[in-house]
């Protein structure tokens, strides 16, 4: 059986959901294929071990799309204050919404419930289709998707929002420039003896930045980032030696360590697509880029690609110009490349500095945070840069 559709979105995690959501409302015709089931709806018994830190800018977009109400309503924590540091948490940067003139720096808000309430609202305006995609491929005029089962889809336009290792990037032959970190971010949810004042704490250490994240329910979400070695070591401790641990690599910021949930992990690479468009596909999200979680900013980005493509076909089409080609393709990835890759650099200077072993290197780098965190002005910038404004 042989479909056709104007636009066809490759992967329903949180960013190919919200550009489905995007373009469908901006009046496009949308498949969305996703090779999972549905998101199950929100458990308000079970907690997350995923969560992300949403910037403003992202909830906003949410929000625009309808489904940041039923997030807010069903659980989020928002987080006014962050503090970072290497050696002495008290002589390090604090950043706070105040500084950005704003009530907090952004939300905490877990994976599932961004994702069931993205789904939630995609049912009336997009044709969903759980399969995966075995083939593609792409022209200037239309592309063909070959799911599983023998069946086809014919779109004006492919988007790629299936993830870091996306396939359709690999049919298409577009290559990236990629770098393990040799490094993995174990997660879990910890309570901890002293409440944590919706604020964000993170640590840099020598062998990777250690955060810990405001929950709704007083715990803090940790994304403990390791040389494999070193991550190794902390995923066979037992439970005790584990929250000892955790203590110790926090400086006790937040007093001793209660309880931990089962820790997860993940390997993290640095990952840029060389091209974010071909005639008939464009990349989005995950598919386009990965960054190191330090700054907590994979989602933001992904979200900021989905609203920049919709709003950018939409405009083409409304001009008359034509909506799926090369050059609004273009203008999507120009706008989008420039602000990913100057987050990656960022990320990735960030955490190679302070795993540099080169005591006067990472003593400036101290003392420039001291000194912007006495600097006010220098700091509101960064405080805005934070919340993306
Ligand atoms: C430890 C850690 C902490 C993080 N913290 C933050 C944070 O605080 N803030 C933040 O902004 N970001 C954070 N990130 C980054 C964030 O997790 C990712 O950027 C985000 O999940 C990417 O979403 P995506 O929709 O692009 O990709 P994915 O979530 O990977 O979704 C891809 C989808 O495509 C589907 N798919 C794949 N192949 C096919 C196929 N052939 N056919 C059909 N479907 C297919 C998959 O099933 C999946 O549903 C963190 C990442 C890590 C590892």
């Amino acid at each position: 059986m042989n479909e056709r559709c104007e636009i066809a979105v490759v992967g329903g995690g949180p960013v190919g959901a919200a550009a489905t959501l995007a373009l469908a409302r901006q009046g496009f015709e949308v498949v969305l294929i996703e090779r999972g089931a549905p998101p199950p709806a929100f458990d308000a018994a079970n907690y997350d071990t995923r969560v992300y830190a949403l910037a403003p800018r992202s909830a906003a977009f949410l929000d625009a799309l309808g489904a940041w109400e039923a997030v807010r309503r069903a659980r989020v924590s928002p987080y006014s204050a962050m503090r970072v540091w290497e050696t002495n948490p008290e002589r390090g940067l604090c950043f706070r919404a105040g500084d950005a003139g704003r009530g907090e720096l952004g939300w905490i808000v877990e994976h599932g419930l961004i994702l069931s309430a993205l789904w939630a609202r995609l049912e009336a305006l997009a044709r969903l289709t759980n399969a995966v995609i075995e083939s593609a491929e792409f022209g200037a005029s239309r592309a063909r998707l070959v799911l599983a089962g023998g069946r086809s889809l014919d779109a004006r336009l492919v988007v790629a929002a299936d993830g870091a290792d996306s396939p359709l990037r690999r049919f298409a032959g577009i290559e990236t420039v990629a770098r393990g970190y040799g490094e993995r971010a174990l997660v879990s949810h910890v309570r901890t003896e002293q409440p944590h004042r919706a604020t964000a704490y993170q640590r840099f250490l020598p062998s990777g930045p250690l955060a810990f994240l405001p929950l709704s329910d007083g715990r803090s979400s940790i994304v403990w980032s390791a040389e494999e070695t070193v991550a190794q070591e902390l995923l066979a401790l037992d439970d005790a030696a584990f929250r000892a641990r955790l203590a110790e690599a926090s400086e006790r910021v937040l007093g001793e360590i209660g309880e931990a949930t089962p820790r997860l992990a993940f390997p993290l690479r640095l990952q840029h697509a060389r091209e974010y468009a071909r005639p008939g596909l464009v990349l989005i999200g995950d598919a386009a880029h990965t960054l190191h979680p330090l700054a907590g900013q994979g989602l933001n980005l992904g979200l900021a690609d989905a609203e920049c493509l919709a709003d950018t076909l939409a405009a083409a089409r409304d001009a008359g110009r034509d909506w799926s080609g090369a050059r609004t393709l273009a203008r999507y990835a120009r706008a989008r490349k420039a602000a990913n890759l100057e987050m990656l650099a960022l990320t990735d200077a960030l955490d190679r500095a302070f795993r540099l072993r080169v005591p006067g290197l990472r003593a400036l780098l101290a003392v420039g945070l001291r000194a912007v965190d006495r600097w006010d002005p220098v700091r509101a910038w960064f405080a805005r840069q934070a919340v993306g404004v």
